[in-house]
């Protein structure tokens, strides 16, 4: 029987595991959080126990490094003192491992009480905890909306959504195409009926230029912007608040296909028809190569799961994904990222929040030709050499100052020298 890992139990590895299952395959899912559903079914962990069940299900298990198809496990939860390491080689290997928020930079936006989208919506999905009473969301994308809904949801006073593309941007994005996604303009109507019952307003063509505040966010400055995200002179406006979200688009987390030695196209991972990457053996689905939601995940995991069995993916799942991919180019194309938003930043803005390297820092190191390129500006500056290891700062680096992302990372997650050493895996 063909044995296939999955690692990543959001909507694209559980997809997966369910074709996998349903074409015959030996299945084991894995993922670093202690609950299936990714982001998106986060709090709904009930919905997959029948799935589950019929899979070998480690959750709290930490993909740490990838070598092609062998996979090295962490076993334990992430801040516990005993995990296990454990290696698994499977006969093909699903990658699902996502995407996190992508924050542009803005002055103060290092403050306490600002938060990614992302993170203020786990807490109110997964905790039921609110970031704050007076809340501002703001950035680009449609995700933005049910963020907001979470936080209504959890008590909060959300004093609107700020989304930085003009209306016309986003309506010709969304127009007659969308309507061929009826599934996800049912779900845009209920989100924006919430916020509506709740007085929230919606505003398109404004960005939270700064974040104020001297131990915790106090102020944002909100701004009218151009469609190229330039801000219109003038046009500033401060909210009081105890708390702000922001996101702007996802960025997928490739390191583990990298680590494998997939190739990518334009930091998302490169697949055929069938969700093969590069690699014999190892395919990928969801964010992971092209940011869509979750029905777009969902979909190409039916495939994924299908063909790493084995099998030849059918007609009707083909075009179901490919339908959700139409949709996810059509989002993209309704909240792109505005090429001036530099403008927002001051010589002192923070760039890379772990190691506090400032707009200014990198300007100078930039223009230095004594260390001409990425690497010399990085091992320069430190952008990016932080804990989070250039995960939040990294696209903003590359914006600012030329050159890609790199995602080339052998160690993935961090791993202490103990477990490391550890010379034999415990069971
Ligand atoms: C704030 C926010 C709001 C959203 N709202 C919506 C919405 O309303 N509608 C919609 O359609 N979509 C929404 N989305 C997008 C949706 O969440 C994603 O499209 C979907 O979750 C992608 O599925 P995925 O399976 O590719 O990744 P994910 O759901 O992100 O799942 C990836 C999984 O991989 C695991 N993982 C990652 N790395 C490792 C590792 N090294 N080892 C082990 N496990 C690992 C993670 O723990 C995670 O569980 C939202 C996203 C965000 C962030």
């Amino acid at each position: 029987m063909t044995h296939v890992v999955i690692v990543g139990a959001g909507p694209a590895g559980l997809a997966a595991a369910e074709h996998a299952l349903a074409a015959g395959a030996d299945v084991t899912v894995l993922d670093q959080a202690d609950a299936p559903g990714g982001q998106f079914h986060r709090g709904a962990a009930h919905r997959f126990e029948a799935l589950l069940s019929r899979c070998a299900w480690w959750p709290e298990s930490t993909v740490w490094a990838v070598e092609g198809r062998r996979v090295h496990v962490l076993r334990g939860p992430a801040d516990g003192t005993h995990r296990r390491r454990r290696t698994l080689e499977p006969d093909a290997l699903v990658l699902a491992t996502g995407a996190h928020d992508r924050v542009l930079p803005f002055p103060g936006w290092q403050l306490p009480g600002v938060f990614t989208a992302g993170a203020a919506q786990a807490l109110a999905k997964g905790e039921r905890v609110a970031v704050g009473r007076r809340v501002l969301v703001a950035g680009a994308g449609p995700f933005l909306l049910p963020v907001a809904e979470s936080l209504v949801d959890v008590g909060a006073e959300v004093l609107g959504v700020l989304e930085a593309n003009p209306a016309r941007t986003v309506l010709q994005g969304w127009s007659w195409h969308a309507a061929a996604h009826v599934g996800k303009m049912t779900e845009l109507v209920r989100h924006a009926g919430t916020l509506a019952r709740h007085r929230v307003p919606y505003r398109m063509g404004r960005a939270v230029i700064e974040a104020r505040g001297d131990d915790r966010v106090r102020e944002a400055v909100t701004a009218r912007v151009r469609a190229d995200w330039s801000v219109v002179p003038g046009t500033e406006r401060t909210y009081a608040i105890d708390a702000l979200c922001v996101g702007h688009g996802f960025v997928p987390q490739p390191e583990l296909a990298v680590a494998a030695g997939c190739a990518l196209d334009g930091g998302f991972v490169r697949v055929g028809d069938d969700q093969r990457t590069s690699v014999a053996g190892v395919f990928a689905a969801g964010e992971l190569t092209g940011i869509g939601g979750s029905v777009a995940a969902a979909a190409e995991g039916a495939v994924a799961g299908w063909a790493a069995a084995g099998r030849t993916p059918g007609r009707a799942l083909l075009e179901r994904r490919d339908h959700a991919r139409a949709f996810a180019r059509r989002l993209a194309a309704a909240h792109p990222i505005g090429a001036a938003w530099p403008g927002w930043l001051r010589e002192d803005t923070i760039v890379c929040r772990c190691e506090e390297t400032s707009y200014g820092d990198l300007k100078t190191a930039a223009a230095d030709p004594a260390a001409p390129g990425p690497h010399a500006l990085k091992l320069g500056t430190r952008a990016g050499l932080g804990p989070c290891q250039g995960r939040m700062c990294g696209l903003a680096v590359a914006d600012l100052c030329g050159g890609a992302e790199r995602h080339h990372r052998p160690i993935a997650q961090p791993i202490r020298l103990g477990e490391l050493a550890e010379p034999k895996e415990l069971p």
